[in-house]
């Protein structure tokens, strides 16, 4: 099936808009005004009192906006009908309810959708920020996998991402617009009929670019705005963070968040942890796991998983398995086994499938939930791990074709 074929049947059943052509670097242009997405009530409230609206209104105004920019994905305040013409005016003068802009979009042949997303870096054009966000339906759910830096400082030795130079934290805002971005190019802010309950993203991974525990108070804020049961609405157990293991903030986000915890363990001794993730030598598995055993509101129910990148040779052996199992004793876990996806020059390979069998046997035989992840959107480079912004591949060289380009266009 070619990729045309594909986006036509994903349009035919849900009504989702025609894939978007790759725009160029030099035509972004920042926004001029700050976008209201992304802050809290208080905040809104508090940049409402700045342009003269009365305490008495502000309540009702931030409840108006919350409902048309979060239950209605309105993109622009004439919009927002309940709200006075005059009022409507003023706030379009100070502000947008602008997300991040979709430089392209991709779709797989098997679904997967891939937006990467260009964000300002202050005045300097040349250096525009990109993300990418993930999107992949599946029969009884949606998930979003949404990134929470552009790039990543951490440098695990088998991820893409780790290798991109340019670090930056995004913003609350530029969190939320990720799932604001989702919901608007698959036209999925209507309830509609369909087997996932009327909605096409029904949960959110933070598993994109970035580490987000590093970046806590933007994804937390973020979260909470996702969460929100006037608002998005996605409940607390269909969100679920993953991280390398930032141990001081991984109870902060049980207490401050509530969401789903997943941890990227991938070994189980400390040496290999070492080269393979390497901030295993400031928090290493010993701390790790009482940081997991001590995560507030885990239990049976609301398991913590533990996510193993099968790569061969390297992490997969059944003696790997058995000390798996034996380590994880007494934590409420799941085990999901990650095939390794392979990116331009890594050194590594996935395991072969019969000892990602093998291995999945033991660890279930030992009573772990162990399912393999089955890698979705590879042909477009949209897989675990594989995420790295495309201005950040261009050398230099290329970078200035590009910009040639744009000027004689
Ligand atoms: N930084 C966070 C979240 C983003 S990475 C973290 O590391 O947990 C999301 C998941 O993809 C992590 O479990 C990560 O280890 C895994 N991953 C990274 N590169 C991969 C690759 N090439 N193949 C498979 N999984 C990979
Ligand atoms: Fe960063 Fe996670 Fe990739 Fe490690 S696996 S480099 S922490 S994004």
């Amino acid at each position: 099936m070619n990729e045309t074929m594909t986006s036509t049947a994903i349009e035919a059943s849900s009504g989702v808009s025609a894939p978007l052509e790759k725009v160029a670097l030099e035509t972004y242009v920042p926004p001029a005004k700050p976008s209201l997405i992304g802050l809290s009530r208080a905040e809104i409230a508090e940049r409402l009192g700045a342009i003269g609206v009365a305490p008495t209104q502000r309540k009702m105004r931030v409840q108006q906006l919350w409902h048309w920019i979060y239950v209605r994905g309105a993109r622009n305040f004439d919009e927002m009908t309940s709200i006075s013409k005059e009022m409507r005016s003023q706030l379009e003068a100070h502000f947008t309810v602008a997300r991040p802009e979709v430089a392209a979009e991709q779709v797989s042949n098997d679904g997967t959708r891939k937006w990467l997303l260009r964000l300002p870096s202050g005045d300097n054009l040349e250096k525009a920020h990109e993300v990418e966000c993930v999107y992949i339906p599946e029969t009884d759910r949606g998930t979003l996998c949404v990134s929470s830096q552009v790039g990543c400082t951490l440098n695990c030795s088998f991820c893409h991402t780790g290798t991109q130079r340019l670090v930056r934290n995004l913003t609350a805002g530029e969190i939320v617009g990720q799932i604001m971005v989702a919901r608007d190019r698959l036209n999925d802010w209507a309830d509609r009929d369909t087997p996932t309950g009327g909605r096409l993203v029904t949960n959110v991974v933070m598993m994109g670019m970035g580490e987000p525990l590093y970046n806590f108070e933007a994804v937390r804020d973020a979260l909470l705005i996702v969460a929100d049961n006037e608002g998005i609405g996605i409940s607390r157990r269909r969100i679920t963070l993953s991280t390398s293991g930032v141990v001081p903030n991984i109870i902060r986000t049980g207490d401050e968040i509530g969401v789903m915890l997943a941890i990227s363990l991938h070994a189980v001794r400390d040496e290999l942890r070492n080269e393979l993730v390497p901030l295993n030598r400031k928090y290493p598995i010993a701390e790790l796991l009482q940081a997991c055993r001590d995560y507030p509101g885990s239990s049976n129910a609301r398991r913590i998983t533990f996510e193993y990148v099968m790569l061969k040779g390297v992490n997969d052996s059944l003696d790997d398995a058995k000390l798996l199992v034996k380590m994880l004793k007494g934590i409420p876990a799941k085990i999901n086994l990650i095939p390794f996806n392979p990116w331009p020059g890594t050194r590594y390979e996935c395991s072969d499938w019969d000892q990602i069998e093998k291995f999945s046997e033991y660890v279930f035989n030992a009573g772990y939930s162990s399912p393999v992840r089955t890698p979705r959107g590879r042909d477009i480079l949209a897989a675990c791990g594989q995420l790295k912004s495309e201005t950040e591949k261009l050398s230099v060289r290329e970078r200035q074709a590009l910009r040639a380009m744009a000027m004689t266009d």
